[in-house]
C-alpha cells in the first residue's frame, strides 16, 4: 500500500504540476502573441497615416518622416516605397534602395507583410525585422519599416517562468532568438519549441522554448511520493494491526453473546438414524458479518483466547440442552472440537470437570474431536487422552489423513473414532477408478478395530459407495448442514419421517 500510495502520490503530483506549468505556457503564450501583434498593429497604424507622403518629394517628406520614426515607439526608421524602390529615409534622407535584394523574402504585392534582416545599411550588424505597408489604393507605393527588436525585455517578461529560457521569432525560413545576436535560418535552430503561435495576418511566428520538467518539478513529485506512500503505508499498517486485535473483539463478542452454536448431525450408516451431532461455532459479527471458524479459531489461538471460546462454546451447549436431548437417542454422542492450545493449558482439566458437571447426568456421551494438528507434543497428550478416558469421554481424530503425526499415536493409544477428512470423500465418484488412500485408511481403521466417521458426505453416491465399503457413519450435508438447535429440532422430525437412501 506504501509503495501504490507513493507511486499515486508522486504520480499525481507530477501531473499536476505538469498541466499547470502548460497552463502556465498557454497563459504565457498568449500574452506574448498579444503583444507582439499589438506592437505591429500601432507600427502598421502609424505609418498608415504617413501613406500620402508616398506621392510628395523627399524634401517635403522627410520631416515628418524623422519625426514619425523619432516618435515611433520601436521604429528605427520608415522610407517611402515606390515600385519597390526606396527612395527617402527617415534616417539618411534621400536614398535608392531596391527591395527585393535587402529583403527578398518579403513579398511587396501583399497589404503587409514582414522580413528579418541581418542589418541595416546605418546599423549592419545589428540584425532587424522590417514591415511593410502598402499604400490602400495604390499597389505601387508603400511604406518601409525597420524596428529596434530587443528580444531580451520579453525573456526578462517571460521570468516570471522558470522553465523558459529562450524566445525566438520567426519569419520567411529565418529566425532571431535570444539564443544568438545573429539572424539564424530556421534549420539551424532545430530545438522543438514548447509552444508557437502565429500573428494575425503577419507571417509571424513566435516560438518559446523551455524545460519539460524542472529540477524542483521532481523533487517536489519524490517528496510528495514519499510522503504519501509513508502515511499511507503507517496507515495500511495501523488499520492491519487493528484488525489483527480481534482478540479483544473475540472477548466483546463473547460478552456481547454474538458467538452461537450449530449442530451438524451424523447418520450411523448402519441403519441412517441420527446417532450423534458435532457442535460448530459461529460467530455473528455485528460489522464483519458471519465469520467462519476457520479465521476466529485460529485469531483465538493467537491471541491465547481459545479457552475462554471453548468455556463459551461449553455453555452454549448448556444452554441448547433440551433441544438436544430431544433429538439424540439415548447414549447419542456429541462431538465437540478441541484446540490444540486449549488442550495442553493448564486449565484445561478443570474446564473439562466443569463441563461435566453442567451436564444432566446420563445425557449423551462426549466425543472430543482432536485434530492431528493438536498432538504436537505427544510425551503430554498422551497422558490427557487417558484422562479424558478415565473421565468417561471418547476421542476421535479429526480431519484424519491431512496431518502427519496421527499413525504413532495410533500405534500407542486407542482413539475411538477415526473422522476421514472430506478432501477424500469429495474424491469419491470423481476419480472412479480407485481412491488408494482412501482404501488404505479403510483398511487401517478396521485393522485397529477404530469406528470411522466419514466428514463432508455430499452425494448420495458418496453415502452407498462409504457404506459398501464398512464406514461406520456418515456426515455432510447430504444429511443435513450444520443446524442451529431450533432448526435441528425440525430437520429431527422431518427425518425420522422418511429416512430415505
Ligand atoms: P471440522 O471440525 O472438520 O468441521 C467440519 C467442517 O466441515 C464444518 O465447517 C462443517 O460445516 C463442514 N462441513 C460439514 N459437512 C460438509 C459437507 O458436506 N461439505 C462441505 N464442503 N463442508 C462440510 P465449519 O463449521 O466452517 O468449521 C470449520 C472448522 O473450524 C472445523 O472443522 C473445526 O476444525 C473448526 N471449528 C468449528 N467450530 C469449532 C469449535 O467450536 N472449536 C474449535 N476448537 N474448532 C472449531
Ligand atoms: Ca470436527
Ligand atoms: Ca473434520
Amino acid at each position: 500500500m506504501g509503495t501504490l500510495f507513493a507511486l499515486l502520490f508522486g504520480g499525481g503530483t507530477a501531473y499536476y504540476l505538469f498541466q499547470k506549468r502548460a497552463d502556465n505556457w498557454d497563459t504565457l503564450n498568449n500574452d506574448i502573441n498579444s503583444y507582439v501583434d499589438n506592437l505591429f498593429q500601432t507600427i502598421l497604424r502609424t505609418s498608415t497615416n504617413l501613406q500620402p507622403l508616398t506621392f510628395s518629394t523627399c524634401a517635403q517628406a522627410s520631416r515628418t518622416l524623422t519625426s514619425s520614426a523619432a516618435f515611433g515607439l520601436n521604429i528605427r526608421a520608415l522610407a517611402l516605397v515606390t515600385n519597390g524602390i526606396a527612395w527617402c529615409s527617415s534616417a539618411n534622407g534621400e536614398i535608392k534602395v531596391n527591395l527585393a535584394k535587402v529583403a527578398p523574402g518579403m513579398d511587396l504585392s501583399q497589404k503587409v507583410n514582414a522580413d528579418i534582416l541581418p542589418g541595416t545599411p546605418m546599423m549592419p550588424n545589428r540584425p532587424t525585422i522590417v514591415l511593410w505597408n502598402r499604400h490602400p489604393d495604390d499597389p505601387t507605393r508603400g511604406i518601409f519599416i525597420s524596428l529596434n527588436v530587443n528580444l531580451n525585455p520579453y525573456l526578462l517578461y517571460t521570468s516570471r517562468q522558470r522553465d523558459v529560457y529562450g524566445i525566438a521569432i520567426a519569419i520567411h525560413g529565418k529566425i532571431l532568438s535570444t539564443f544568438s545576436p545573429r539572424v539564424m535560418s530556421a534549420r539551424a535552430l532545430d530545438l522543438p519549441p514548447i509552444r508557437r503561435s502565429q500573428l494575425h495576418g503577419l507571417p509571424v511566428e513566435i516560438r518559446l522554448y523551455g524545460t519539460p520538467w524542472s529540477r524542483e518539478d521532481i523533487q517536489l513529485a519524490i517528496l510528495f511520493g514519499l510522503f504519501g506512500g509513508v502515511i499511507f503505508g503507517l496507515l495500511t499498517t495501523w488499520s492491519l494491526n487493528s484488525r489483527s486485535r480481534t482478540g479483544l473483539d473475540i472477548q466483546t463478542g463473547i460478552r456481547r453473546e454474538q458467538f452461537f452454536a450449530v449442530y451438524q448431525p451424523v447418520i450411523n450408516a448402519r441403519d441412517q438414524k441420527m446417532a450423534g451431532l458435532e457442535v460448530l461455532m459461529r460467530w455473528k459479527h455485528p460489522v464483519n458479518g458471519l465469520i467462519s471458524p476457520d479465521v476466529f479459531i485460529s485469531y483465538a489461538e493467537d491471541q491465547q483466547l481459545v479457552a475462554s471460546l471453548t468455556r463459551h462454546l461449553f455453555s452454549l451447549v448448556i444452554n441448547d440442552i433440551e433441544a438436544l436431548q430431544s433429538v439424540l437417542p439415548p447414549s447419542g454422542k456429541l462431538g465437540i472440537n478441541l484446540a490444540p492450545s486449549h488442550l495442553h493449558s493448564p486449565d484445561f482439566k478443570q474446564d473439562i470437570l466443569n463441563f461435566a458437571r453442567a451436564l444432566p447426568p446420563h445425557s449423551f456421551n462426549i466425543v472430543f474431536e482432536i485434530t492431528e494438528r493438536t498432538m504436537l507434543n505427544e510425551a503430554q497428550a498422551l497422558p490427557l487422552f487417558e484422562w479424558l478416558h478415565e473421565q468417561g469421554f471418547e476421542i476421535a481424530i479429526d480431519d484424519f489423513g491431512t496431518g502427519h503425526s496421527a499413525l504413532i499415536y495410533l500405534q500407542r493409544f486407542k482413539m475411538d473414532y477415526l473422522k476421514i477428512d472430506r478432501g477424500f470423500i469429495s474424491a469419491i465418484g470423481t476419480d472412479t477408478v480407485t481412491t488408494p488412500v482412501l482404501d488404505a485408511v479403510l483398511i487401517l481403521a478396521r485393522r485397529l478395530n477404530m469406528n470411522t466417521v466419514a466428514e463432508g458426505v455430499e452425494t448420495a453416491q458418496q453415502a452407498q459407495w462409504l457404506i459398501d465399503q464398512g464406514v461406520n457413519y456418515l456426515q455432510g450435508y447430504y444429511y443435513s448442514r450444520p443446524l442451529t438447535a431450533e432448526a435441528l429440532v425440525e430437520w429431527s422430525r422431518q427425518y425420522a419421517k422418511g429416512v430415505t437412501l
